[in-house]
């Protein structure tokens, strides 16, 4: 796969970027490694003061990233900025927070532990490689960089070689808000180059976010290497509507919760499992909110839906539609590839999906929703579960006893009750299941990357 800028809202090259030379690599793992020892040695006031510098530049400079993002993976221009915004958000968060959430922890009960002191401390790791993908190309990475920076670790992204420009952009972001050089880098390599960079001894663990079998390919060189590795892959994420529910408020965000990010998100709802007592009022109104989202140039202010982002991207959707047509499941919106230039693809509703097509267990990446039709909650819960995937879940009901039975059922790294899935800078994320291994942000994130050390006082 070239590293390149091909804008999907029209198929053209933009530009293509050569790829870093094993002297290039070796020289910012050099500079990675240096660098690791400086900031291990800095104070929590002095990296926030950086972090909350890269937040101002990032703001300050929202025109020019969320431009770049829609370019290079073509999402809605509105929803770009938002994502820009956002890290700005988040490298404040972790600025203002790190030094709590990574205080020394005092032992609670001594127990049989004979010390005049015994505590658990924080210490950074050192070097982490970043592998990051396309769909949220600033957010993903800021998730990752702002906590393992704050905690006195060092980055190396590898970032999807489709949006080497937002890998660029926040390849001197750090530097110029005031973090000592090396900090946090990206290598612009292939996918087939990562495994030396995480062998060398000088990179401490990995993180990734993406597919399935890219996390097994890194889990196994980490595992081999004996070095920490969090992963955050795909999710099918059930969105459960329980007669109980507002269910028009339910079918409205479920149109956001299918589609945002041109459907291209981990945590966006892909099932749909609705109680057959409101099923139609639901299906009804989610097919008319779905089929009345303005699909078009990403640049567009009105734009509610942009291009997939890769060519091959868009061929998958259509196969998982085609595949299960074929197989007697009901198309009610869409289900074709749109447009002359780009590769555009219709939002796009099915029903009567059954678990021999290959849309009931692979993760549709693109505007595609499955919804089913369940009779009890029993049910909704079996059918949520039967999945590979464990990462997020949204559940609509007003009845307490409905939420009780449901939240600790669903296998998923995250239930939203009322509201659709969403990772905020304070929540921490991640999946069970296929969905990824660890957790990102919050204290649990933030302490991933963490020597915990304990300290024992004779
Ligand atoms: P990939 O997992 O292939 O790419 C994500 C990142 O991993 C990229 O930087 C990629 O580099 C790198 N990568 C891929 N394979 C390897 C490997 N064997 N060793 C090391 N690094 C690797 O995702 P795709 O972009 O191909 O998307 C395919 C599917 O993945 C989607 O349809 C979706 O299901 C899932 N996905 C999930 C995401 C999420 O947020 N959880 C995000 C993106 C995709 P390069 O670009 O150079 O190949």
């Amino acid at each position: 796969m070239p590293i390149a800028t091909v804008n999907p809202a029209t198929g053209e090259l933009v530009e293509e970027f050569a790829p870093l030379t094993e002297q290039q690599v070796e020289q910012r793992l050099v500079r990675a490694h240096a660098a690791a020892a400086t900031l291990r040695a800095t104070d929590f006031d002095t990296r926030a003061r950086w972090m909350r510098a890269a937040a101002d530049l990032v703001e300050a400079e929202v025109d020019l990233a969320a431009p770049m993002l829609t370019i290079e993976m073509g999402k809605p221009i509105t929803q770009a900025r938002a994502e820009v915004l956002k890290c700005a958000q988040a490298m404040r968060f972790y600025a203002d927070n790190a030094e709590t959430l990574l205080a020394d922890q005092p032992l609670a009960d001594p127990g049989t532990v004979k010390a005049s002191a015994a505590y658990t401390s924080y210490e950074p790791l050192g070097v982490v490689l970043a592998v990051m993908p396309w769909n949220y190309p600033m957010w993903q990475v800021i998730r990752f960089a702002a906590p393992a920076l704050m905690a006195g670790n060092v980055g190396l992204l590898k970032h999807a070689s489709n949006v080497p420009q937002s890998a660029l952009y926040l390849d001197t972001l750090f530097e110029r808000a005031g973090f000592p050089v090396g900090s946090f880098q990206a290598l612009l390599i292939g996918a087939a180059d990562v495994e030396a960079v995480l062998r060398d001894r000088r990179v401490a663990a990995v993180t990734l976010t993406g597919s399935e079998p890219a996390g097994r390919s890194i889990a196994a060189i980490a595992g081999s290497e004996v070095k920490k590795a969090v992963l955050e892959l795909g999710g099918s994420d059930p969105f459960i509507v329980l007669p109980s529910a507002d269910v028009r408020a339910a079918a409205r965000t479920a149109v956001s919760a299918r589609t945002m990010n041109n459907g291209q998100s981990c945590i966006a709802a892909k099932r749909f499992i609705v109680h057959s007592e409101v099923y139609e009022e639901f299906v009804e109104a989610f097919v008319a909110g779905t089929k009345a989202l303005t699909v078009g140039d990403p640049l567009d202010e009105d734009t509610e839906i942009g291009p997939i982002a890769t060519e091959s991207g868009r061929r998958e959707l259509a196969e998982l539609v085609d595949d299960a047509v074929s197989k007697g499941a009901v198309l009610r919106c869409g289900g074709s590839a749109v447009g002359t230039g780009g590769w555009f693809f219709e939002p796009t509703v099915l029903e009567e999906v059954t678990c021999d097509m290959r849309v009931y267990g692979e993760e549709a990446f693109g505007p595609l929703a499955v919804v089913h039709r369940v009779d009890d909650i029993e049910q909704a819960a079996a059918l949520a579960n039967d999945t590979a995937f464990g990462l997020s879940s949204s559940v609509w009901t007003t009845d307490p006893d409905e939420e009780r039975f449901l939240i600790p059922r669903l296998e998923a790294g995250a239930v939203f009750v009322n509201g659709m899935s969403v990772s905020y800078p304070e929540l921490p994320f991640g999946g069970v299941k296929d969905s990824g291994i660890g957790r990102e942000l919050a204290a649990e994130g933030i302490r991933e990357f963490c020597n915990l050390k304990t300290v024992w006082k004779g």
